[in-house]
């Protein structure tokens, strides 16, 4: 008999190596049927993690290619606002559909709905079928000898290494649309800053000139980072004043590119040989891994997983946070990397860590506030790869940095910008400041200030709180713990 084959897009918004859609082509040919592409936005039911701004205005262009890729494949997307709890049994019954396809999510909010879909839908005739769309391996396939998950990310690598990743499969040629029940418009869910319906300026333009979302974007991205970054990639990654990445994250946080295409792609081009190759491939190892401990440990966007932070001196410091959102605390590094992320939505690893290691341990402010704040801020924010790296950067997660491994943001930012670069392109007011001073401006003699046209205090922040005494009081704050625990 024939019927509806719904494939309920999620952070998989693509047409190519996409299970769930293929599911659903090869369903609707087998019967006769025809397939149903949803969006449903559920703000409602995350858990807190509702999208943040940056992802908005990201899902917003990532939708409108999504919706252009399938229209031409002859499936339109119908988009819905509301409870998937509610809005996917609904649809269900309004296109009497048989299966409901979709990617499974190592969040917890979408796993509670995925169990309470399970059992609500097949009440009404339907059945809710997972598939893997945003993972390399199912969570529970990457498994210790002793069958237990992975805490440690060395050895989960060598797993994943030999297990082997699947090829990714292509687009279908074409796919038999379902007489699409009425849908929402875009416009009106209000996803970008000062669009119609939106009460806030238009803070995007910095977005829209870096950024161009969808598979396209992904595809251009790709190509670019193996033709010029890959073979460099183990040598530069850690420089932010060049592009040394694939800057593919974003497009890889809302599945516009598979993973396992991104992985053959670099294997294809680079041979099995390069050491860039195999740092890169590791990189994505990372994200799984994060997946991995997000599945295992469903409260780490929330909670420490070493339960002795939980007692963490934490200190309540609103105009340093402030300072260190808006790249004004006067530690350079620091500063360029916030702009950064305030400018593009985007911030270099290396940057990432600097700053997060800033908030932590010398301003000694919750990784969780810092965790908040990429969430909105980022156009990659993924509540796995997010939480799991604050934690690590905290010191209190699993395979976590030592606590007491404090980053010196003057070293780090002499070491991996070591001409300035990156400070001269975000913190322009210390644009004239010679490469020897420009990573520690307070200690620059006055007359290389002057030169530069930096009065400290008045055009330029002095550091917020002294290196020195920022890294004693962490290290004793976290004394403090280590020997309540003992
Ligand atoms: C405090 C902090 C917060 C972070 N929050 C996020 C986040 O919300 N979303 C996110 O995707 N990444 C996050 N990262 C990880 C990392 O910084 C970014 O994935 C990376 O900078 C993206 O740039 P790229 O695409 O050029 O990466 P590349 O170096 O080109 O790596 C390729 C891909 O591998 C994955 N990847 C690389 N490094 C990591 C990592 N350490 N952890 C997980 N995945 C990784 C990404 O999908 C990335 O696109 C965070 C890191 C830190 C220190």
């Amino acid at each position: 008999m024939s019927s509806t084959h719904i494939v309920w897009f999620r952070n998989d918004l693509r047409v190519a190596d996409q299970a769930a859609l293929a599911a659903a082509v090869s369903g609707a040919e087998a019967d006769g049927g025809a397939v149903l592409p949803v969006f449903v936005l559920d703000d409602a039911d995350a858990d807190g993690w509702a999208p943040g701004g940056a992802s908005r205005w990201w899902l917003h262009h990532s939708l409108k290619a999504l919706a252009a890729d399938l229209e031409k494949l002859g499936a339109p997307l119908v988009l819905r606002r509301g409870k998937a709890l509610d809005v996917i049994p609904e649809l269900a019954a309004e296109a009497k559909a048989a299966v409901v396809h979709a990617g499974a999510s190592a969040e917890p909010a979408a796993r509670r709905i995925d169990r309470a879909l399970a059992e609500a839908l097949p009440k009404q005739g339907s059945a809710l079928k997972r598939h893997r769309t945003t993972m390399l391996f199912n969570p529970n396939e990457v498994r210790t000898q002793s069958g237990g998950p992975y805490g440690v990310y060395t050895p989960f690598s060598r797993a994943c290494f030999a297990l082997g990743v699947a090829p990714p499969v292509p687009a279908p040629a074409r796919i038999q649309g379902a007489a699409p029940p009425a849908s929402d418009r875009l416009e009106d869910w209000a996803l970008l800053p000062g669009g119609p319906g939106s009460r806030e300026p238009d803070w995007a333009g910095g977005l829209r000139d870096t950024w161009q979302p969808g598979a396209a974007g992904a595809e251009r991205r790709l190509a670019a980072f193996l033709k010029d970054g890959l073979l460099h990639y183990d040598a530069r990654r850690n420089l932010p004043g060049i592009a040394s990445t694939s800057a593919l994250s974003p497009h890889i946080r809302f599945g516009e590119i598979s993973g396992a295409a991104v992985w053959h792609a670099a294997v294809a081009a680079a041979g099995n040989a390069g050491k860039g190759l195999e740092t890169f491939l590791k990189e994505l190892l990372w994200r799984e891994f994060s997946i991995h401990l997000l599945w295992h440990n469903p409260a780490l966007p929330d909670a420490p997983l070493r339960p002795e932070f939980a007692r963490m001196p934490w200190r309540e410091d609103g105009a340093a946070l402030r300072a260190w959102q808006r790249g004004l605390t006067g530690v350079p590094i620091v500063d360029a990397g916030m702009r950064q992320l305030w400018q593009t939505g985007w911030m270099h690893n290396r940057v990432r860590m600097i700053v997060a290691s800033f908030l932590v341990k010398h301003l000694l402010i919750p990784w969780q506030e810092g965790e908040r704040w990429f969430w909105d801020t980022l156009v990659d924010a993924d509540l796995a790869a997010n939480s799991a790296s604050w934690q690590w950067v905290a010191g209190s997660g699993a395979d976590a940095a030592p606590y007491f491994r404090i980053f010196n943001p003057v070293l780090q930012g002499a070491k991996f910008d070591a001409d300035g670069a990156y400070v001269r392109r975000f913190v322009p007011e210390l644009a004239k400041l010679d490469a020897a001073h420009i990573h520690a401006p307070w200690e620059a003699p006055e007359a290389a200030l002057r030169a530069a046209g930096v009065a400290l205090g008045a055009t330029y922040p002095r550091p917020i709180v002294d290196l020195a005494e920022g890294r004693r009081r962490a290290l004793a704050a976290y004394e403090a713990i280590r020997s309540e625990a003992a």
